[in-house]
């Protein structure tokens, strides 16, 4: 279906828990979030409702989200019944990757297409103090899992900060130098516990690699080859050029409220509604898509939440 700026809007990102085993400095508070009541998020049952009530409205690609996918109970019974709603041409997930060395084989069987697994440091003892609580080797063995189950095109997502990472550009662009990996970089947004990090322009990865060439771009990415690499990399800019006209995507937040725009306080209820009732609030949200955000004028983002609440 088409917004009202004429956008063909496709992707939902589906957040299934605000809950995470990790506590990334830029996302969620220190002390972490209270569990919330079950009742309190959509059933899985409730997730695949509204997944098919989007793909009537013109949904194609679904990727979930949280907090942490992995660490909702129920996870591959959401993929199972996700993967199997005709009309839904890609499952894809992201995940900070910590419990995949379990769970890649048993994601893959479930109908999971691709992932995307976040990773802003290639250094452990960086990793733990960003995270507060992680390993970096447990990301290793997940990503080493994916491989083995059979995943290909996985996606690095690694959040620019400067002061922070910004040493490392070069080593996770030489990762693409050698492997057929995409690492994308992305620039901090000023949203929740994001306005505490120090902001980095993704231009810095252009400055640090200045033999990186032109790609086709793909989505909100601008993508970049390595001379003679198999990798790509990809650079995701909200802050410096904002993407907003090309935007194809609502987000379901894992208490069921529909957000339009993931910069937007504008969020539509969607328990309890069914059939009629639940495919004409969806499509009120993908009319209501506001044109752009204004976060690059006024510094913050509108949207009232936290990533880790909304689903990144
Ligand atoms: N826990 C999963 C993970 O980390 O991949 C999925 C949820 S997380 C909120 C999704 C993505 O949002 C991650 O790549 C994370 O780095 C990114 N993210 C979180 N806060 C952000 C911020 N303030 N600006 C830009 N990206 C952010
Ligand atoms: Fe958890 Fe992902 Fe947020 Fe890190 S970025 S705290 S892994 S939800």
């Amino acid at each position: 279906m088409r917004d009202r700026c004429a956008r063909n809007i496709t992707y939902l990102r589906l957040s299934v828990t605000d809950l995470c085993s990790l506590r990334c400095r830029y996302c969620m508070p220190a002390d972490g979030v209270s569990k919330r009541d079950h009742r309190d998020v959509c059933s899985v049952e409730e997730l695949a409702e509204i997944t098919r009530a989007a793909v009537d409205c013109g949904i194609r690609k679904v990727r979930l989200t949280g907090g942490e996918p992995l660490v909702r109970r129920g996870i591959l019974m959401i993929c199972q019944g996700i993967s199997a709603i005709g009309g839904v041409e890609e499952l894809c997930l992201t995940t900070n990757g910590v419990a995949l060395s379990q769970l890649a084989g048993p994601l893959k069987e479930a109908g999971v297409d691709r992932l995307n697994v976040s990773l802003d440091t290639l250094r452990p003892d960086r990793f733990a103090y960003m995270t507060r609580v992680g390993r970096l080797d447990d990301v290793f063995r997940g990503l080493k899992a994916a491989e083995k189950a059979g995943f290909t095109g996985t996606k690095l997502n690694v959040v620019l900060m400067k002061d922070f990472n910004d040493d490392e550009i070069s080593d996770f662009v030489d990762l693409t130098r050698q492997y057929p990996v995409e690492v994308r970089f992305i620039e901090l947004m000023p949203i929740g516990e994001g306005r505490n990090a120090q902001f980095l322009p993704a231009r810095a990865v252009l400055d640090a690699c200045p033999d990186l060439f032109p790609a086709e771009t793909s989505g909100v990415a601008r993508r970049y080859r390595p001379p003679g690499g198999p990798g790509l990399v990809g650079l995701i800019e909200p802050m410096s050029h904002r993407f907003c006209a090309d935007c194809d995507r609502i987000r379901v937040t894992a208490d069921g409220k529909l957000k339009p725009c993931l910069h937007s306080d504008q969020e539509i209820p969607l328990r309890g509604l069914h059939g009629e009732a639940l495919r004409r609030a969806i499509q009120d949200g993908i009319a209501a898509k506001p044109e752009r955000h204004h976060m690059n004028e006024t510094g913050r983002s509108e949207a009232g939440r936290s990533m880790h609440q909304i689903g990144g």
